[in-house]
């Protein structure tokens, strides 16, 4: 028997073959893959994990794929940097990053779910890929459609950051720029899908595309001695990620991998883009669609597909959300580029800042095991920061100058 035995309606549970299609024609609840955990647990032991390729791929069997992975075979299995500092500064005593801003090859998270999503695509017979994007997934399905020789459409909104847009042009897809927010970008793409036979990574395709984000929650398990951690911290634009490292998390534990998970997953948005933490924060189940205005642009989902799936894991597992301003955003990339060496892009900052917020509300303690996700890479996000960096010393190639500037001692 296969390990993917369907997708599944969330919502009313009717089963449908593992095909490209993502919503349930009953009630319009979207659609997930459901495994064969039975088949998956002969399969899998630590061991034979530890033996796997370092990339995400060594967790094959929990990802929705039928042969050999085709694309992305370098994504994933990134450090998980102990933050000494960081940690004594907020005080946590063991505090991780989670480091995606290195991911291979376009320097984000969505290096994970894009693998997943175009190994699946080519499985099904599709030739080009697409997408609606905050700018992310655009760089990263342009690269890895390059590299599988697919033909490649990407559609951001019209005021990105500038390495964004030229993340994407260098692969030489068609890049379309929509008038308009993510919301907008998300709601054309909806109507491309029906008429195109294209794999959009995030339409279509989303199903496969998002159990790619349970990745992150298997590398921190197994990066962390096999064991789940007390706390994760996890930036939220639609939602998706949350509800997956919950996913993942749980998954291993239901195969034997971990003993048990008694993981509290909290979620981060931007005070100008934060419907799902806004419902957490006033007790609602369900969110209200905002229109998006902050730095954080890969986070700028207004009416976050999975916004309500991400209530309902933080309400199950005990954790909590928050938001932050978008001065907290410059300042948590500063806090973890100035204690750990890690250049997050505003996403980071995002993650970084409430990470801040709910240590110094106790709800975060200090012997809990934590793993904050760092999602992106700063060299993305220039804009966000260049006004708040000072700028270099000038001087003349002279050592009476360099004197001059720095003292005989060499103290600036
Ligand atoms: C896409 C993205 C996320 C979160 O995505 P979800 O839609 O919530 O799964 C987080 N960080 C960065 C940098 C992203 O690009």
């Amino acid at each position: 028997m296969a390990k993917m035995k369907a997708l599944v309606c969330r919502e009313c549970g009717k089963e449908y073959p593992t095909e490209a299609i993502h919503v349930c024609e009953l009630c319009f609840g979207p659609l997930e893959v459901k495994y064969n955990y039975d088949e998956i647990k002969t399969k899998v032991s630590r061991q034979s994990i530890e033996a796997g390729p370092k990339s995400l791929w060594r967790y094959q069997d929990f990802l929705p794929i039928e042969g050999k992975p085709t694309v992305g075979l370098y994504a994933g299995f990134t450090p998980l940097v102990r933050a000494h500092n960081l940690g004594a500064y907020l005080g946590i005593d063991e505090l991780y990053i989670k480091n995606d801003c290195v991911n291979h090859p376009t320097l984000s998270f969505k290096d994970r779910v894009v693998a997943v999503a175009l190994t699946r695509a080519r499985e099904l017979g599709f030739e080009t890929a697409a997408c609606a994007s905050t700018g992310n997934l655009a760089n990263s399905v342009a690269a890895h459609a390059a590299q599988a020789g697919m033909q490649c459409y990407v559609f951001i909104p019209g005021d990105l950051e500038a390495a964004k847009v030229l993340g994407n042009l260098i692969y030489r897809p068609k890049v379309i720029e929509i008038e308009g927010t993510y919301d907008d970008v998300n709601r054309l793409c909806s109507e491309i899908a029906g008429e195109r036979q294209w794999a959009f990574v995030n339409v279509n395709v989303r199903p496969y595309y998002a159990e790619g984000s349970k990745t992150l929650a298997y590398e921190t398990a197994e990066q962390l001695g096999w064991r789940a951690p007390d706390q994760v911290v996890v930036p939220m634009a639609s939602g998706s990620l949350l509800t997956k490292i919950w996913k993942g998390l749980n998954e291993f534990k239901t195969v034997g991998l971990l003993d048990a998970v008694n993981t509290k997953v909290n979620g981060a948005q931007a005070e100008g883009c934060s419907p799902i933490a806004t419902a957490y924060k006033q007790g609602r189940d369900f969110f209200k669609p905002v229109k998006p205005s902050t730095i954080a642009k890969s986070l700028a989902i207004g009416n976050p597909a999975d916004g309500y799936y991400a209530l309902k894991t933080v309400a199950e597992s005990g954790g909590a959300m928050d938001a932050v301003s978008d001065d907290e955003v410059v300042e948590g990339i500063k806090l973890l580029a100035q204690t750990e060496g890690i250049f997050a892009e505003t996403a980071g900052g995002v993650t970084i800042g409430v990470l801040q917020k709910l240590a110094k509300q106790g709800l975060i303690k200090r012997d809990d095991v934590t793993v904050a996700y760092i999602t992106g890479n700063g060299l993305k996000t220039q804009e966000a920061v260049v006004d708040s960096v000072g700028r270099p010393y000038r001087i003349p190639p002279s050592l009476a100058k360099f004197e001059q500037t720095f003292g005989q001692q060499g103290e600036a």
